[in-house]
């Protein structure tokens, strides 16, 4: 049988060296990536009304021949206009599009072409404004597959045309549509009424009606999920058949941790600890994902499996993904700890490890960690890109999970005694969610504040109402609190925002804020200035810290309660989340201040989102409703990346019912041994390939 993905695009008929590249900028390089190329939505072509017959105010396709065209600007609007008239025998249409004139050169007088759109009557013409088109050749099938059926409309590329790809996929199909091979074995199919893959992918670029096409659409999705979930169980199972460490936890060392604070936890805390006790004390090792919004007191519910490793004699580690949450993890770290002795009156040694340490140091660090010279190690990902090795590890935090991949966590986790994990993250994730994405984790929520924190209350403005906005931030300095000014900088190159950052900044300085203390802070400064201007806020030497979204993630700083977010529309939720929740922290109530210029509907929504709740959760879940799950995460969180078509949201059905065939299937046969199952794994390694490594590494 031949294998499609090693067919190159160029054997389907019409496909040269120059179309070869059109295709691949669309990310199709062979004959599997074309059939696996889907529509983005269909015209259904099925019924084409008569001129003569159209109803204003629907939506319909006709379909005629140019009779006439012109192009000229209105004198009246300025907007240049494409007009053609179009006659089918029964009556003419006059179609206008605006500001397109580029238009022009593909209406000819004479051509058959298709339209779809919603008609009106305007200066007693019937005419259709900005029809969707599409010319037709008359001396090929083009006749056939463009009218009178469902049409599939095709994401493009500049000088691709649907005509052409059509074409290509029908090619694509006539050739090579037997040569697929099902990954979903027979019974599987019949017991879950599922169409073969055959129908389904003929169906999906040429479907019949839209019932077949959805139901091929189900199948693909299902067969995602099955195959996704199969990867991730099995990188479970590879990891708790593994030996780890039993650890002595005792009921005093529970309460001897929680006499540490000079607050009791809450009742959320404390449920969390235990879970944990109770992981620990098992050889199996632990997988645990502890969710809990900002602020919530995950670093405490963590740092207890340290102290319970530490107890027994074992090594610890605490992983974030910023040197200033690092930093801040450390010193709040050392300074919970200071009272704290082990079984054998000492205390528990604490170092860091950063990139920015001088090598000397670093090379220090490391000789310690590898001699047991340190009890608990707290760093950045240099934790796991250097050469650092543990002598016992047998506990491991990895602060912030959704910055890390799959494969950074396995990697950690390889440096020790196969150690318990817990995987923490302030960005809330739907349950529906977090056991697609981490259906390898258990998951412990914190779903309680500390008593006693302040409220924080947003408010919205438009631009143009900054003056007011400073204003506010001024008396609010005046009576002694700090405040952010924060602007968006999405990636480190992103000049333009930095100039707009550092240009405010120098206005703030000379005139808005003349009076007081003023910092910058942004991602392109080099760390210890960053570090030495974080300190200088936390000191209170500085009243007003403007800045890019370095602070997003974890800074706590009490007295700072305003924050004014400029350019909220170009923040995602989550962001704007995290960021709002630096206030929070404190018992005083913080204030928010947003200024925005919504520009998209999407933009509108997310600022509603943030106006309406200050819940993770909600947050969370609106956002993943509005952007979907890519951007909410984004670009590091597998899984969600890796799935092409299975959407996690809205197929909650189909998903369980593959995740729990996908159980079965592990449960009977765990390695994928028998016959039947073995070509699982060679998909699993083409689709899911960090899940496999990380198996096997993990
Ligand atoms: P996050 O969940 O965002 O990591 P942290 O662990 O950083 O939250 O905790 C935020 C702040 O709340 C810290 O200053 C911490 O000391 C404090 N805190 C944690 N638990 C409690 C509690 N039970 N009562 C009062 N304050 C608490
Ligand atoms: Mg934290």
């Amino acid at each position: 049988m031949k294998k499609l993905r090693d067919i190159p695009i160029q054997f389907i008929k019409g496909v040269g060296p120059s179309r070869k590249k059109l295709f691949n900028n669309l990310g199709i390089e062979n004959v599997e990536d074309l059939m696996y190329f889907f529509p983005r939505r269909y015209e259904d072509r099925r019924r084409i009304s008569p001129i003569s017959m159209v109803q204003t105010g629907e939506y319909q396709t006709v379909t005629g021949k140019v009779l006439a065209k012109r192009s000229r600007r209105s004198w009246y609007t300025k907007k240049h206009l494409s007009e053609i008239m179009v006659d089918d025998g029964s009556g003419r249409l006059h179609c206008v599009w605006f500001n397109q004139p580029y238009l022009e050169k593909y209406f000819r007088a004479g051509k058959q072409i298709v339209l779809y759109g919603k008609a009106d009557i305007y200066k007693e013409r019937l005419q259709m404004v900005s029809p969707e088109w599409e010319l037709i050749d008359s001396d090929t099938d083009d006749q056939k597959y463009s009218i009178g059926c469902i049409v599939p409309i095709y994401p493009l590329t500049r000088g691709m045309t649907q005509r052409y790809l059509r074409k290509a996929v029908r090619a694509s199909l006539d050739k090579y549509l037997n040569d697929l091979t099902d990954a979903l074995p027979v019974w599987l199919r019949n017991k879950h009424h599922l169409v073969n893959i055959k129908r389904s992918i003929a169906s999906i670029h040429m479907p019949e009606d839209f019932d077949i096409q959805q139901k091929a659409m189900s199948r693909i999705s299902f067969e995602e999920f099955f195959i996704f979930q199969i990867s991730v169980l099995k990188r479970r199972l590879s990891i708790v058949m593994k030996e780890g460490v039993a650890h002595n936890v005792n009921l005093n060392l529970v309460n001897a941790y929680k006499n540490l604070f000079p607050f009791p936890l809450t009742q959320a805390q404390k449920k969390v600890i235990n879970e944990i006790a109770g992981d620990m004390q098992q050889t199996v090792p632990m997988l645990r994902l502890l969710q809990g919004d900002v602020g919530c007191g995950k670093t405490i519910v963590a740092l207890f499996g340290c102290v319970a490793a530490f107890h027994n004699g074992l090594q610890s580690a605490i992983m974030a993904p910023t040197e200033i949450l690092v930093r801040q993890h450390y010193d709040n770290v050392t300074k919970i700890l200071q009272e704290f002795k082990g079984p054998e009156g000492n205390s528990p040694r604490v170092a860091l490890l950063i990139s920015g340490l001088p090598k000397k140091e670093r090379d220090a660090v490391k000789r310690k960690i590898a001699n047991k010279e340190v009890d608990i190690v707290i760093g950045t990902h240099a934790l796991i890109s250097e050469e650092v090795n543990f002598k016992n590890l047998s506990f491991v935090v990895i602060d912030e999970q959704h910055k890390f991949g799959v494969k950074q966590r396995a990697l950690l986790s390889r440096k020790g005694l196969n150690p318990d994990i817990l995987v923490m993250t302030a960005t809330p994730i739907p349950r529906t969610l977090s056991l697609t994405l981490f259906g390898d984790l258990d998951v412990s929520v914190i779903n309680e504040m500390p008593p006693g924190r302040g409220k924080v209350e947003t408010t919205l403005y438009p631009q143009k109402e900054a003056p007011y906005v400073y204003k506010q931030v001024r008396n609010q300095v005046r009576a002694g609190k700090q405040a952010f000014i924060i602007y968006p900088l999405v990636e480190e190159s992103d000049k333009l925002d930095l100039k707009a950052a550092e240009g405010m900044f120098k206005e703030f300085q000379q005139k808005i804020f003349k009076d007081f203390k003023i910092g910058l802070v942004h991602g392109q400064m080099p760390r210890s200035q960053v570090d030495v201007v974080m300190e200088q806020f936390k000191g209170n030497e500085i009243h007003i810290l403007v800045s890019t979204t370095v602070v997003e993630v974890g800074v706590d700083i009490p007295n700072a309660s305003v924050m004014v977010i400029e350019h909220a529309e170009r923040f995602g939720l989550a962001q704007l989340h995290q960021l709002r929740g630096r206030i929070g922290r404190g018992k005083q109530n913080g204030e928010c201040l947003l200024l925005a210029e919504a520009t998209t509907e999407e933009g509108q929504q997310r600022l509603q989102v943030i106006l309406s709740t200050s819940d993770g959760f909600k947050i969370a879940e609106q956002d993943l409703l509005i952007r979907g799950p890519g951007h909410y995460f984004g670009r590091h969180q597998h899984g969600l990346n890796e799935l092409r078509f299975a959407k996690p949201l809205t197929q909650i059905d189909i998903l369980e019912l593959a995740r729990q065939e996908a159980c079965d299937l592990i449960h009977k046969d765990p390695e994928l041994k028998e016959m039947k199952h073995k070509h699982f794994q060679a998909i699993i390694k083409e689709r899911f390939p960090s899940y496999l490594e990380s198996a096997r590494s993990g």
